[in-house]
């Protein structure tokens, strides 16, 4: 029959099975995500879902239509606990509402989840992670809660600054901790985080760099056995940032406990090809979940996990392509995005191991650009508040071309007509 079973339902289990119906693949495909709701895109959340603007249909991926037009078998709310394979490939699935699920080709997307934070105190209420739709649908009325007048925001990267931003135009007197010197830092160079760093100041929002946080502090419940309300974070100075709601965004832990479970090569993620074939050649994984050789051509080599929707769409097809039997190999240009208020970054390309950067006009004024260069080739760039200059920058990338450090720092010179192509790169 040879079943597809894909366990992760999401933005690259979602990719897959649109991907092998679009090749012409007839036979059963199952998606099952543990999830109640339908797949859903997860960028929203911290975005508009939180701010009040956005109903579940708004965020969804698929329509139940679409999934019946393409008869893919949609599974929500039921999680995968067991796995196994035997020899010539097919295999088992037991769920946690006791489904059993024979397969011939297997496709683990099974994301990532919060990292927890081993602190005192997380359990008050009051205090939110935010990595999925259940934790989005807690955040927002704590949000829009009038009574909930400080917000502390424990982690300064993209969900955290996301947050903010949010909860700080709704009013709230936010503070962002951060345990490193700079915001963004694992992501960005300096002189991004450094832009971050002002411009979330300027809009309110107090920032504390090297953060040390002691523990998290509550009121005692009023009911027996009932856990009390968050009322503040202490610093390990003894400095208390008074608090009627936390949102822990300290990243997070790839799933990979299903691969574990079939002896798959685990290394900060499941371990997979440039084909996405995991270390038994016949499973296939994408996604956040994933441990991958870098995609990037102009990238340092080795393994990399990356967190972003391009990926996750750009790696599933190449999964997709694997259970077909199609050769495929992922090499691809990543990006993103981070919305953070008013300010829209994109980022094209990875800065890992350059050696210089370019700042493309005035920060100050809120739409700029650093590039990245790595012996004298642009490799990666961030831009603030420029769709323009971040799709020139992006298309040079992805053409193999570069944009010559003077022509970058000079803003009366078009990036667009400064695109040096791999020809004249390499002549
Ligand atoms: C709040 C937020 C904001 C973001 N903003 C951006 C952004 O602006 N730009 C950007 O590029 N990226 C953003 N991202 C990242 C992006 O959403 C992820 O990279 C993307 O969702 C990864 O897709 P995925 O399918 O690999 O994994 P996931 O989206 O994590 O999906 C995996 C699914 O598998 C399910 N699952 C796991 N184990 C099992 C099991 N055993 N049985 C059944 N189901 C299981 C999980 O419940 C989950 O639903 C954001 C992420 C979050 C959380």
């Amino acid at each position: 029959m040879n079943v597809t079973l894909i366990v992760g339902a999401c933005q690259a289990g979602v990719q897959i099975a649109s991907v092998m119906r679009e090749r012409g693949d007839t036979a059963p495909i199952i998606l099952i995500g543990e999830e109640a709701h339908r797949p859903y895109q997860r960028p929203p959340l911290s975005k508009g879902w939180i701010k009040g603007e956005l109903q579940p249909d708004d965020v969804i991926l698929r329509t139940r239509e679409w999934f019946a037009d393409r008869d893919i078998e949609l599974v929500t709310g039921d999680r995968v606990v067991t796995v196994h394979r035997t020899a010539d490939g097919t295999g088992t699935a037991v769920t946690e509402g006791g489904r059993r699920i024979a397969f011939d080709r297997l496709a683990l997307t099974t994301g990532a989840s919060a990292r927890r934070l081993p602190l005192e105190g997380t359990d008050y209420h009051g205090v939110h992670y935010l990595r999925d739709a259940d934790h989005a649908i807690s955040l927002q009325p704590a949000l829009a809660d009038a009574s909930a007048k400080n917000v502390v925001v424990i982690g300064g990267g993209f969900i955290g600054l996301e947050t903010a931003a949010v909860a700080r135009g709704l009013g709230k007197n936010v503070t962002v901790l951060e345990a490193a010197p700079r915001l963004v830092g694992r992501v960005v160079a300096e002189e991004t985080s450094a832009f971050y760093l002002g411009a979330h100041r300027r809009r309110g929002v107090q920032v504390v760099l090297d953060a040390r946080i002691a523990r998290i502090i509550g009121g005692d419940a009023r009911v027996a056995g009932a856990q009390g309300s968050v009322t503040g974070v202490e610093l390990e100075d003894g400095t208390v940032i008074a608090a009627d709601l936390v949102l822990i965004g300290v990243g997070v832990i790839p799933r990979t406990e299903l691969a574990e479970q079939l002896g798959l090569d685990v290394e900060g993620g499941i371990v997979v090809d440039a084909a996405a074939r995991a270390s038994d050649g016949l499973t296939v994984s994408a996604g956040d979940c994933t441990m991958m050789p870098n995609p990037y051509p102009l990238g340092m080599g080795g393994s990399i996990r990356l967190e972003s929707v391009n990926n996750a769409l750009e790696q599933a097809k190449i999964a997709a392509a694997s259970l077909l039997g199609e050769p495929a190999e992922y090499r691809s240009v990543p990006w993103f995005w981070s919305d953070q208020g008013d300010l829209k970054l994109q980022i094209a390309g990875l800065s890992t191991g350059y050696d210089s950067v370019v700042v493309r006009g005035d920060p100050d004024t809120e739409k700029f650009a650093v590039l990245y260069y790595r012996e004298g080739r642009l490799i990666a760039a961030d831009v603030v508040n420029h769709p323009a200059e971040f799709l020139a920058i992006k298309s040079a990338l992805i053409k193999g071309g570069t944009i010559s450090p003077a022509a970058a720092a000079d803003v009366s010179t078009s990036l667009k007509s400064a695109i040096v192509l791999p020809d004249a790169v390499n002549a």
